[in-house]
């Protein structure tokens, strides 16, 4: 396992076990949490997917050695389901105090008791244990390469809040570069911004927006994923693009060999990217991908980031995108521009923008359950361009859609600050984050009311589901 190794839970989930476990009675109480993992180069992050309750005098008892345990047949149960379902087993109990807590004595004793026949049980785990208080949490994992100490718990919710097993050491100073930031997220806020680690899919209008400001807000890390490379069309929309970048002294050619030959030399989309988020942020890590994410290795580059932007338009990469919201617990926001023309008179129909948040709760609705990623779409888009013409697509293809940089930013700034507003809990107590949708020929913004489909195979806990199963699931990718 690669350290530091962190909890990922959402917000309802916390509150649930929460309750169970601070009830106001100052007592000790039970639960066993089942949860994927992804392991990557951060270090491995467990998945908080299903909450077993123990009952207080049922499957929560005095202990022969302790003071409280879990009975042997709820551990049984419990550690079986995780054994069958390839998730890790994680015992859970509370002790008083706020903001530090930590094992007891009996509490190691009884790991060091059960742990190594349960790792057996489970086909190696991890398993182990955690403790809270009220706005604390320490854990002891148990896998086949050792024993680690649970670093942080982070709960997402209209607050990303992380816990830890002790009080945290003051945030430093805020570089003076960012003092008018740090005057509304504090210190902290911004030191959390430097140390987010934050996906672009796209990096077309709406992307380079995205980039351009994330990189100013002083975010520490972006990893850009686009394969296409920049166009003469593009210019008026991505920032920072130059007409050499678009190879403009080919690409404006009438010979359409030159033109074809400016357009494979032109610079790619990320490239522009990253050369924007250096000039605003020379400290920024930047991941310039060329790429794709309907390839598996391509998308599993996200598994461990903080935060993800979709701002492609295409129906597979909306599916790709909610299954990594949801099989990695990363929370998510979707933009978009749409600006229907009738082809044959040229006339406007109901042009909009869309912000859709996407965030990894379960039966919290999701794009799949917003009927976002029709079947048919999906189909229409796997076909190759043989195909396609078989199928007198091609009479389209040309047609090239209305896009205007003024759009972009309206779903584009409410994005990134529904971003900005998450992590640095500047949002209100019980905010909601609907879907919105602008219609700009109307001068009206509109909220889209939550769908949920029940046995969703991105955002439901049912057991096909891919809900925080971590590297343990397939993403719906091409073969
Ligand atoms: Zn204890
Ligand atoms: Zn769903």
């Amino acid at each position: 396992m690669i350290t530091p190794v962190s909890l990922t839970m959402d917000e309802s989930f916390f509150k649930r076990l929460h309750d169970h476990l601070f009830p106001g009675d100052r007592d000790e109480h039970g639960a066993v949490i089942a949860a994927g993992i992804v392991e990557t180069l951060r270090g491995t992050r467990l998945l908080a997917r299903e909450l077993f309750i123990a009952r207080d005098g049922v499957d929560y008892v005095p202990g022969k050695r302790g003071y409280r345990a879990l009975t042997a047949q709820f551990v049984a149960e419990q550690s079986d389901y995780c054994a069958a379902q390839n998730l890790c087993y994680l015992a859970v109990h509370c002790h008083g105090g706020t903001d530090e807590v930590g094992f007891s004595g009996d509490d190691f004793a009884s790991h060091i008791r059960g742990y190594p026949a349960l790792l057996d049980i489970t086909g190696g785990g991890p398993v182990g244990a955690l403790v809270l208080a009220q706005r604390s949490v320490a854990g002891d994992i148990w896998s086949k390469d050792g024993r680690f100490e649970l670093h942080h718990t982070t709960v997402i919710g209209p607050s990303v809040r992380t816990l830890y097993p002790n009080p945290r050491p003051r945030p430093r100073h805020a570089d003076p570069v960012f003092d008018r930031h740090a005057r509304l997220f504090g210190d902290l806020g911004q030191e959390i911004l430097s140390n987010l680690k934050v996906g672009i899919i796209g990096l077309g209008g709406g992307g380079s927006l995205i980039n351009e400001w994330l990189s100013r807000l002083g975010v520490g890390h972006i990893v850009a994923i686009d394969f296409d490379h920049m166009d003469l069309s593009n210019l008026p929309r991505i920032v920072g693009a130059t007409r050499l970048d678009a190879m403009f002294w080919l690409t404006s050619r009438r010979s359409e060999w030159i033109q074809n030959l400016g357009r494979r030399f032109a610079r790619r989309k990320v490239h522009v990217a990253q050369r924007v988020a250096r000039r605003a942020n020379p400290a920024i890590r930047y991941d310039a991908i060329v790429g794709n994410i309907l390839d598996e290795p391509t998308a599993r580059l996200l598994a461990d980031v903080d935060f993800l932007f979709l701002a492609s338009d295409s129906i597979q990469s909306r599916l790709v995108f909610n299954a990594l919201v949801h099989q990695y617990l990363i929370p998510g926001v979707q933009i978009g521009a749409k600006v229907p023309v009738v082809q044959k008179t040229g006339a406007v129909g109901d042009a909009f923008v869309a912000t859709r948040p996407v965030l990894p709760y379960a039966g919290a609705g999701c794009l799949s359950c917003h009927e976002l990623i029709p079947a048919s779409y999906l189909q229409d888009e796997a076909l190759n361009e043989a195909e396609r013409k078989a199928q007198r697509y091609v009479e389209y293809e040309d047609i090239a859609e209305p896009s205007v940089i003024t759009l972009n930013v309206l779903s584009a700034a409410q994005a990134v600050n529904d971003m900005v507003m998450l992590f640095t809990g500047l949002y209100h107590d019980g905010v909601r984050l609907p879907h919105q949708i602008h219609f700009v020929r109307e001068r009206l913004l509109t909220e889209v009311d939550s769908m949920s489909d029940e046995f969703c195979v991105d955002c439901s806990n049912t057991v096909l589901s891919r809900r925080g199963r971590g590297d343990r699931a397939r993403l719906p990718c091409r073969e």
